[in-house]
């Protein structure tokens, strides 16, 4: 008898705890679905506010998962409006079924699946204690009248031109290559899932690099330098240093995106 009541208990214990997991499982997933936004802010989106810690870890959990990148990126980042500077408590696998925002998983795609490096190649040791950038996304610039810098600046810290080689971060084709008033000698890579990187104030080019070139990621693109600020030629006119944008286009419009936290993904500093 008391044999039987212990069963009966275990039994009753075990039928509401699977009831439980189902009913958590099934109210989760209808809040979430309820959470993500239809429209995409691209306010938010374009600072990219999410360190680069915080997206290193992302990438590793979903390379160890097999879970695409994109998507778990569009949904973490509605889930926390946009902005994620640690995580907090287990990144957990989604629920995909219904849910991401299928624009944002698109930009995010745009922007992230090719990159694989860091702009600038390291030859020698010390070249890690050589450069540096802080995020100056949206900073004001003056030079052509008033407006925001729509990249960041890594500089060479010893400011010597020529020294540093620029590498692109993707594979991709050359769109464009040649001088900018603004930009000085500058080369822009269409990255193969669309994403447009900008890499401006070279001193020189790589040999033979031209519009229509393939190229890889890793792969030499020129020198950093400090070219522009005037016609073709002015050099001088700032310190050395590379300019980095990543832009996209969206419903026919140039979006430039915070490259920081990208670039501190791939820093290997
Ligand atoms: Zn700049």
């Amino acid at each position: 008898m008391r044999k039987n009541l212990i069963r009966l208990f275990v039994l009753i214990f075990m039928l509401a705890f699977l009831i439980d997991c189902a009913l958590i499982s099934f109210f989760y997933r209808e809040v979430h679905i309820q959470k993500m936004p239809l429209q995409v802010d691209y306010e938010k989106f374009s600072k990219m506010d999410i360190s680069g810690e915080v997206l290193k870890s992302l990438k590793k959990f979903c390379d160890k998962n097999d879970i695409d990148f994109s998507t778990y990126l569009s949904i973490y980042m509605a889930e926390h409006d946009y902005s994620v500077q640690r995580i907090d408590g287990l990144l957990r696998e989604y629920n995909y079924k219904s849910i991401p925002n299928a624009q944002l998983k698109h930009l995010y795609y745009m922007i992230f699946a090719d990159i694989e490096c860091f702009p600038i190649r390291l030859d020698k040791k010390e070249d890690i204690n050589r450069y540096s950038y802080v995020d100056s996304f949206l900073a004001e610039r003056t030079y052509g009248g008033d407006r925001k810098h729509m990249g960041i600046d890594i500089m060479d810290d010893n400011n010597e031109s020529g020294y540093f080689k620029i590498v692109s971060m993707t594979d991709g084709i050359v769109e464009n290559i040649g001088w900018l008033e603004l930009g000085g000698y500058r080369v822009g890579i269409r990255s193969i899932s669309g994403a447009y990187f900008y890499y401006a104030h070279l001193s020189e080019y790589a040999a033979d690099l031209k519009e229509g070139d393939n190229v890889q990621a890793g792969q030499l693109l020129g020198y950093m330098g400090s070219t522009g600020y005037g016609e073709e030629g002015t050099d001088d006119q700032f310190d050395v240093h590379l300019h980095i944008g990543i832009c996209i286009i969206e419903d026919g419009e140039e979006k430039w995106v915070n490259p920081f936290s990208i670039l501190k993904m791939v820093d290997s500093k």
